[in-house]
């Protein structure tokens, strides 16, 4: 537990906090959503929590965002004037935490990561420097917070990004049989060759609540049904599987990512529902061959006979997050064809056993997909 919880609504008020911590000698961590896996943004000294300072401007294709605004701000100041920048889909999740792991999202092929999209950070140092970095201002420190994970640098008060003018997204789904998920993947983690960058895909592998095991494929194309339809066609006929149903459906920018938030009662979605959750992560650089596939699978469906539930969650990347080479900035991942997230949750109250014992479990995943991860 912390001693306490700093809200702080500017500049001064954390320089304020860092000097009284560093006159106590008391240790500090920033807080922004606080959905940091690893609980890295709580601390048995003060949170500096930054989330008040979340005015949002939007400029002349930039967009100015105080560190503690939370996405669904984002989207919904910037998607108000036509604009929006690459980031990820939890309305709830904090842009410092975000951009400073990275950030992946459905529009990344595009327009690359959210830390790519970064022109200048104010920073305050801990001996209660305020820096503003960039390129060419403190070079070194502008790399690291672009994929070098929050709470290493200073805190972060306000992130000055390039922004894209948004159009709509078709969204097309299907789904399969986990038997089929050697066919699937091996297409499916193929398919980067010859996408287009306007075009972004997930697949997610679920069981929950003891149903059927799915493979689910969805795409997002920024761009009409005709743009995507051609690519859409001739996945599902490489494939060589029959889906247990299709969808496709055309939304404005907005729509897609506020999803059920657009128009709904922004506090909520703010501060989301509390969940307890164990999860892992791994990237891949080479394509998993059939036998990975099949020992997935393998392990899912012993998974499923010991009465686990969960997620596997798969993200396309390449596209413009490949247009940087791994050491331009700290987010090394640039070659990776696709990202996997191992993933299962729990009510908020569930005993911290039952999650540490799951943490477990879905660190197993990783060892059995080792042999073709790259970590
Ligand atoms: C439900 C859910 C959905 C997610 N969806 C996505 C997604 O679509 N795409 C994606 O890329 N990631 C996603 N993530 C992962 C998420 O981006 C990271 O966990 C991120 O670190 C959370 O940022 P936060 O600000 O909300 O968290 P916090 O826990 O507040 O912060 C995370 C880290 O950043 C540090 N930090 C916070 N504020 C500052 C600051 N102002 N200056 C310096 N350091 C700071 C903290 O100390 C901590 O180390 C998701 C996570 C969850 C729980």
């Amino acid at each position: 537990m912390p001693q306490a919880v700093a809200r702080c609504a500017n500049e001064a008020d954390v320089i304020a906090v860092l000097a009284h911590a560093q006159k106590y000698n008391v240790p500090i961590t920033p807080r922004c959503g606080g959905h940091g896996y690893a609980g890295y943004s709580t601390t048995t000294g003060i949170v500096i929590d930054v989330s008040p300072m979340n005015t949002i401007t939007v400029g002349t294709g930039t967009a100015t965002i105080g560190a503690g605004a939370k996405l669904i701000d984002v989207y919904d100041q910037l998607t108000a004037q036509g604009v929006a920048i690459p980031t990820g889909s939890c309305s709830s999740v904090g842009i410092a935490g975000i951009t400073l792991g990275g950030g992946i999202g459905i529009v990344d092929r595009a327009y690359g990561l959210t830390c790519d999209n970064l022109i200048s950070a104010d920073v305050i140092t801990a001996d209660g420097k305020k820096i503003t970095c960039n390129e060419s201002n403190e070079p070194d420190l502008f790399w690291a917070l672009r994929g070098g994970g929050g709470g290493n640098f200073g805190v972060v008060t306000s992130f000055t990004f390039k922004t894209h003018a948004t159009s709509d997204i078709t969204t097309l789904q299907a789904s399969f049989p986990l038997d089929d998920l050697e066919n699937v993947m091996s297409v499916w983690q193929a398919w980067p060759e010859t996408l287009p960058d306007n075009i972004w895909g997930q697949a997610i592998v679920s069981w929950i609540g003891g149903g059927s095991p799915t493979v689910g494929i969805r795409v997002f194309c920024i761009g009409s049904q005709a743009d995507a339809e051609p690519y859409w066609t001739k996945f599902l006929a490489d494939v060589q599987s029959i889906p247990l149903g299709t969808s496709i459906t055309t939304a404005t920018y907005r729509s897609t990512m506020m999803g059920n938030c657009a128009g709904a009662n922004m506090a909520l979605c703010r501060s989301g529902q509390r969940n307890a959750f164990a999860a892992s992560s791994d990237f891949f650089d080479v394509p998993v061959p059939e036998t990975g596939w099949s020992k997935l699978k393998n392990f899912i469906n012993e998974s499923i006979v010991a009465g686990n539930f969960g997620m596997i969650i798969l993200d396309l990347m390449g596209g413009v997050i490949d247009n940087f080479q791994p050491t331009d900035t700290a987010f090394i991942h640039r070659k990776a064809i696709f990202s996997a997230e191992y993933y299962t949750f729990f009510n908020g109250s569930a005993p911290n056993a039952t999650v540490d014992a799951a943490q477990v479990w879905e660190n197993s995943f990783r060892t059995v997909m080792k042999p073709w991860s790259t970590g």
